[in-house]
């Protein structure tokens, strides 16, 4: 076991040009702001935070699916930023993403097996292979070979997810960033899909990158946790430390407003507020001051950066 993935100092910024100006980039949104991190073969790190935080960009930036605007992304001892473009296609195979709307990211003219089919091509395996591999992986994610030669909109969301799930492993990838892929599905078939995810990460000894916005699913899935805000890592851990030792105050304000599996455990909601700023704008100092419940004078002016408060637990906080 090792390190698969290390980001280093990552930062995603989205022009904003203005056409009054002929189309000069006037102002940036600033998406991901300087974020590190790794990952170990076999782990599932979890990235959690409200939705405009930046997590999804991260994701995407990590396995070059948009290109960053700074950072350095070492994967599997390479770094991704200085590969060709060709390099990067051959190394595409060991990175895969299964995205949040299986139907918007299924292509509805083609058939399941035409789809599965695809990255096969792509990655030069031949004809008389692929058709055994696409039946191999639909009984992998719990469909038929039958299921080949039908379309996506004949397929309920649960059963879309698999497809999208089998897209992303007919690859044999190391890495998936699973892009919040339980979010658009009915709360009863999110635990099938997650138990899925689970039993095939064992199976093909995989490695995830599992994005967010509900703890709960989080604290389910992951061996360690991120928490996002306004495009910066505020806390990361291992999930126990996180839970019995949580330092951020946003940190603390999400785990007290997820669900309490346990009713004699009664925590108090800490309520966040107003709407997390403007990342165009963010404020000075410590980005969460606006809505900090703990907010002091120096974290109006001083940008907390990230210390070690325990062996692998970081905080960006001035507490
Ligand atoms: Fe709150 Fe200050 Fe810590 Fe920011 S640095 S989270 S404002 S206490």
């Amino acid at each position: 076991m090792g390190t698969l993935l290390e980001i280093k100092g990552l930062k995603k910024y989205f022009p904003i040009r203005s056409k009054k100006l002929f189309n000069r980039t006037v102002e940036y949104v600033k998406a991901v702001d300087d974020v590190s991190f790794t990952i170990e073969e076999g782990e599932t790190l979890g990235l959690v935070g409200e939705s405009g935080c930046g997590k999804s960009t991260t994701g995407r930036s990590a396995i070059r699916l948009i290109e960053p605007t700074e950072g350095e992304i070492i994967f599997d001892k390479k770094n991704l930023c200085q590969l060709s473009t060709r390099e990067l296609r051959e190394t595409r195979k060991d990175l895969q993403i299964v995205f949040q709307d299986p139907y918007a990211s299924l292509n509805p003219r083609k058939t399941v097996g035409a789809t599965l089919e695809e990255p096969l091509i792509i990655h030069g395996v031949p004809k008389s292979e692929r058709k055994k591999k696409v039946e191999e992986i639909l009984e992998v994610v719990g469909l038929t070979s039958y299921h080949s030669g039908a379309y996506p909109h004949e397929f309920s969301g649960g059963q879309r997810q698999r497809i999208g799930i089998a897209r992303a492993l007919i690859t044999r990838p190391k890495l998936v960033v699973a892009d919040e892929p339980v979010s658009a599905l009915d709360v009863s078939i999110q635990s099938q899909i997650l138990n899925l995810m689970k039993d095939l990460q064992d199976q093909f000894k995989l490695t995830y990158l599992f994005i967010s916005h509900n703890l709960s699913v989080i604290r389910h899935v992951s061996d360690r946790i991120g928490v996002m805000y306004l495009g910066r890592l505020v806390e990361i851990a291992p999930k126990a430390e996180l839970y019995n030792n949580v330092c951020h105050p946003y940190t603390e304000a999400l785990l007290s407003a997820a669900p309490n599996l346990n009713p004699r455990v009664k925590a108090e909601r800490i309520l966040l507020k107003g709407d997390i700023p403007n990342p165009v704008n963010p404020p000075s100092g410590c980005a969460f001051h606006t809505r900090c419940h703990k907010c002091m004078e120096v974290c109006k002016t001083d940008r907390p950066e990230l210390r070690e408060v325990s062996p692998g637990h970081f905080v960006a906080c001035h507490l």
